[in-house]
This record gives structure tokens, C-alpha cells and sequence, in this order.
């Protein structure tokens, strides 16, 4: 028998669909933690069907978070099985938020995805520019150079890098990867605006960040890619605002340290070292997960934290959900609590 595209189109969104709704029935997730593909992979096949068919149509992609689609999907199969979407529709679906956004917990767990993914696959810029650095000798500051001004530039100019470049010459031998981290700015629109501080689109669980997401005015050529915006952008606000806060208080500050082994390498008056993990996650059960799991590598420190910005520290439902969940070893403190921290010491 032979099937229109339309209709393989639709066969794999049902499928998928129905697989996510089984999970769900049977009590158990709808994505696979632990699995190496959390959705169903129809899901995955027709979403990128249905995104290939709004660019052709409208020539502009309707939903740019791929977890986004599946409400657009959910409207594609009421429009034409009013039974079947009847059975898939359930008002607790966990993947969705008010009906139009992924859940933190989904865009939480596709972050995760995408960052595994691509550096198991050593596809993804930054373990080849870590490679890079090793292979030519340069300085591990190359590293953090690199990634504060990706970080605090989503949108350079030619101008900007060309400063970047005569102020920073060890970047030149890496220049080919900094440019991966960006593409030639997407279509930019009122109703699809781009965010002025991370870069990505504002229809996502990331409005949830403190200081993002704003729409950028004006246009811009260039524009980070998914993966700056999801891996090294959104991370690095908290980092960043960690790592001014302790510099104003007079204290030596290195972000990034021997290539990523800690988010910040903080030394005190004492000389003590302090290695920092910042985390800042929509999601409070994935976070206990992981930092369950997670260490500091030695950087010659005498303590480590991880840190959990202030704002989501505060809404109790959070903290509670992370306390119950933890089970590391490695004490959990919010930014605030940190800096009081520092300032007892500094006393
Ligand atoms: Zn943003």
C-alpha cells in the first residue's frame, strides 16, 4: 500500500503521540531519563516533517522549540481525527505549560539532550576547541576568553570581533570555531522576536531566567545558534553575575578554570580555594538528579559549592523539591547565601 507524504506525516505524529500518551497511562514518564532518545522517535520524524512544511508555507518555522510542536501537533490532529485527539488530550500532560510552551521540565531535559548528544558525537565546538588548545599549546585563558565573549556578545558585529581578535591574538588559531558558534541572523520578526540577552527565540521556558528573555530592537546579521543559546549563553548568566559580585569584593575570580573543570575558581585572602558549580535549571528534580551524580575535579581547592541562583531558591516549591531529592555530598547554596558566606570569611 502506498501512503501520500501527508499521511506518513500523520501516521508518525500519531504514533509518537501515542507512545507519549501509553508512557503517560501506564504511570510512567513520557520522556526517558535515562535513555539515549527520550521521545519516541515517530515524534521526532514528523515534527521535523511538520517544521519543513510551515517553512515552505509560510516560509517562517512556526514553532522553533522542537517541544513547542507538540502543541501545534496537538491542533494538527484535532483538525483531522476529533476522536483520536479526544484520547491523546489530557489536561495533565506534562510536556506542555498553559497550552502553549513546553514545561520546564521538558525544556530541561531537551537542553540536557542536545548538549550529550553533541559531545558524544564530539560534533559540537567546544570539546574540538578544548582539543584545539591542548593540540596547539595555547594558554587554558584561550578557553575562557572564548566563552566570555560568546557569553556576553550573542550578537558581535564584524567590528566588534575584529577588536576582539587585535586585543586577544591567541584567539586567531581558533577563530574557525568561534565562528561556528554563530550563524547569519534568522528572519526577525514582531510577532518572532529574538531574545536581546541569550539570543534565542522568546517562545520558551527560558523566560523563566532571570534578565531573559527580552525582545532584541533592532536588527542584527548575527546570531548564536541553538546550541550557544541552550549550552553556553544561558548557563553563563549566572556565572557571570557570580563572578562580578566576587571580583566588586575584591577577590581573584577565574571563570571556566583548566577547561571547564569549574564554572568559577574563587582564591581568598587566606589563599583558600573555593571551586563553584552554578546551576541555574528550570527544573528542580533534574537538578537533584544530576547533582547527585556530579563532582568538582581537583583545581587545588580546599572547598566546593554548587550554587542556585536566588530566584528560583526562593520559591519554596523549588527548594523543597531539590532538598528532597538530593542525595550529594557537596553542600547547595543560593547566591545570596554564598556571598554571606564570603563575607564571614572576609571579616
Ligand atoms: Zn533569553
Amino acid at each position: 500500500m502506498q501512503f501520500s507524504e501527508d499521511e506518513i506525516l500523520l501516521i508518525k505524529l500519531c504514533k509518537g503521540l501515542v507512545q507519549i500518551c501509553d508512557r503517560i497511562n501506564r504511570g510512567e514518564p513520557a520522556y526517558l531519563v535515562e535513555d539515549s532518545q527520550p521521545f519516541p522517535q515517530p515524534l521526532y520524524e514528523a515534527f521535523q516533517g511538520l517544521s519543513l512544511k510551515w517553512i515552505l508555507r509560510d516560509e517562517e518555522m512556526r514553532h522553533p522549540a522542537i517541544l513547542c510542536m507538540v502543541e501545534g501537533a496537538r491542533k494538527s490532529v484535532e483538525a483531522v481525527e476529533p476522536d483520536f485527539s479526544e484520547f491523546v488530550d489530557y489536561p495533565e500532560d506534562p510536556l506542555i505549560g498553559n497550552m502553549t510552551r513546553p514545561s520546564e521540565e521538558c525544556e530541561a531535559w531537551a537542553s540536557r539532550y542536545a548538549l550529550n548528544l553533541e559531545r558524544e558525537q564530539n560534533q559540537s565546538y567546544i570539546p574540538r576547541l578544548m582539543a584545539e588548545i591542548e593540540r596547539l599549546s595555547l594558554p587554558h585563558s584561550t578557553y575562557t576568553l572564548f566563552r566570555r565573549f560568546i557569553a556576553e556578545n550573542p550578537f558581535p558585529s564584524d567590528l566588534i570581533i575584529a577588536l576582539f581578535r587585535s586585543n586577544n591574538p591567541d584567539i586567531d588559531p581558533v577563530l574557525d570555531l568561534l565562528m561556528q558558534a554563530y550563524r547569519d541572523a534568522p528572519p526577525q520578526s514582531e510577532s518572532m522576536p529574538l531574545c536581546k540577552t541569550c539570543g534565542g527565540y522568546l517562545d520558551c521556558a527560558a523566560r523563566d531566567i532571570e534578565g531573559c528573555c527580552e525582545p532584541l530592537e533592532g536588527r542584527v546579521d548575527r546570531a548564536p545558534i541553538e546550541d550557544t543559546v541552550i549550552c553556553l549563553i544561558r548557563p553563563s548568566l549566572i556565572e557571570l553575575r557570580l563572578a562580578r559580585t566576587l571580583e566588586k569584593m575584591g577577590l581573584q575570580v577565574e571563570l571556566w578554570p583548566e577547561l571547564d573543570k569549574a564554572d568559577l575558581k574563587v582564591t581568598l585572602p587566606t589563599g583558600d580555594i573555593w571551586a563553584i558549580d552554578a546551576k541555574d535549571w528550570g527544573s528542580a528534580t533534574m537538578l537533584a538528579r544530576e547533582l547527585n551524580q556530579d563532582t568538582i575535579p581537583n583545581i587545588g581547592q580546599s572547598q566546593s559549592f554548587f550554587v542556585i541562583p536566588d530566584y528560583r531558591w526562593t520559591n519554596l516549591a523549588y527548594q523543597a523539591a531539590f532538598k528532597s531529592r538530593y542525595k550529594g555530598n557537596l553542600p547547595v547554596f543560593s547566591e545570596s547565601e554564598l556571598i554571606k558566606r564570603v563575607k564571614g570569611v572576609l571579616k
